[in-house]
């Protein structure tokens, strides 16, 4: 297993107050440099502009390559960028395009991404709900396109559903788009009846909703339409807001469900796509729950990697 990550990704400064904050991305680094020393990190490159122009808009590259050159601007309510953005977000597109090469290489059988700014809200014009590029569809689209994959999944299990991964990919069947997330919360897409091209399917969970609604949701309807397709590389877009104690969601799911999740993701990744896995951040805004959580999620990836030098329990 590889990380992936890059100090620029601290330096996109969201403004006083915000919950996407630069606190969230050091408190991931640090649980998973306490919890696994010997994990392996590589700093990540910059996505290209041919990479991003295969799932964004040339508009939006402008408007977020543009930052300010003081302060912040927004480029939605809930979306700044400031003078470190740039920076920052092609250095997050870019961790993606780097892990996806090193696991379609051999060079590592999975990998994960701690960067900032989070992703799969951003649609192909738009940056929004605290996103500016989609690091996981620009990582999955160079699987199609450099690497020939006929098959690649993208699991979603942060709280808010991916609206902009899903928008992307609603008519591309190679890629299967898969997401459990809460009902009745922004960004308020991903009814159940929305279906793409047969290659989208969503589970919502209502306010509430804790382990047993979570697993069964990924047990009987979202793992069996995994295991059907059959995935040549899973990604994960890994959101920690699904925990009890987040403050803008209202899940009670804890760090054992995410944990849980990742390991039954890495057997099916066993099963179908030689162990490849490309696990990239996503949301969590309390940071106890984002060190907890992102701890168990990268111990169970670790144990499923059976070629793994490190260690795969949590010291
Ligand atoms: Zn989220």
């Amino acid at each position: 297993m590889l990380g992936f990550t890059h100090p620029a990704c601290l330096e996109h400064d969201t403004g006083a107050g915000h919950p996407e904050c630069p606190e969230r991305l050091g408190a991931v680094l640090e649980a998973v440099h306490e919890a696994f020393p010997d994990l392996e990190w590589i700093e990540a490159p910059r996505a290209t502009r041919g990479q991003l122009l295969r799932v964004h808009d040339p508009e939006l590259l402008a408007s977020v390559l543009s930052a300010p050159l003081l302060g912040t601007t927004r480029l939605d309510p809930d979306t700044a960028v400031s003078p470190g953005s740039p920076e920052a977000a092609l250095r997050a597109v870019g961790a993606g395009i780097a892990a996806t090469e090193a696991v379609l290489h051999g060079e590592t059988d999975v990998a994960f991404c701690a960067v900032r700014p989070p992703g799969h809200h951003a649609t192909r014009d738009a940056a929004m709900g605290f996103c500016l590029f989609d690091n996981i569809a620009v990582a999955a689209a160079h699987a199609l396109d450099r690497f020939g994959l006929a098959r690649v999944a993208i699991v979603d299990f942060d709280v808010h559903h991916g609206n902009g991964t899903q928008a992307i990919f609603d008519h591309e069947p190679r890629v299967l788009y898969l997401s459990s997330h809460q009902s009745d919360l922004y960004p308020w897409t991903g009814a159940g009846n929305e279906r793409g091209a047969g290659n989208i399917v969503n589970a919502l969970l209502p306010a509430g909703a804790g382990s047993e609604a979570f697993r069964r949701a990924w047990q009987e309807i979202l793992l069996p339409a995994l295991d059907a397709f059959g995935p040549q590389l899973l990604l994960i877009s890994a959101g920690f807001d699904g925990d009890r104690r987040d403050p803008l969601a209202q899940l009670a799911l804890g760090p054992d469900d995410f944990g849980w999740l990742t390991g039954e993701l890495s057997r099916l990744a066993a099963r179908h796509a030689q162990g490849r896995i490309v696990s990239m951040l996503e949301g969590g805004y309390d940071l106890h729950a984002l060190r907890e959580g992102s701890v168990a999620h990268v111990a169970a990836l670790l144990a499923g990697d059976p070629t793994d030098r490190a260690a795969a329990a949590p010291r």
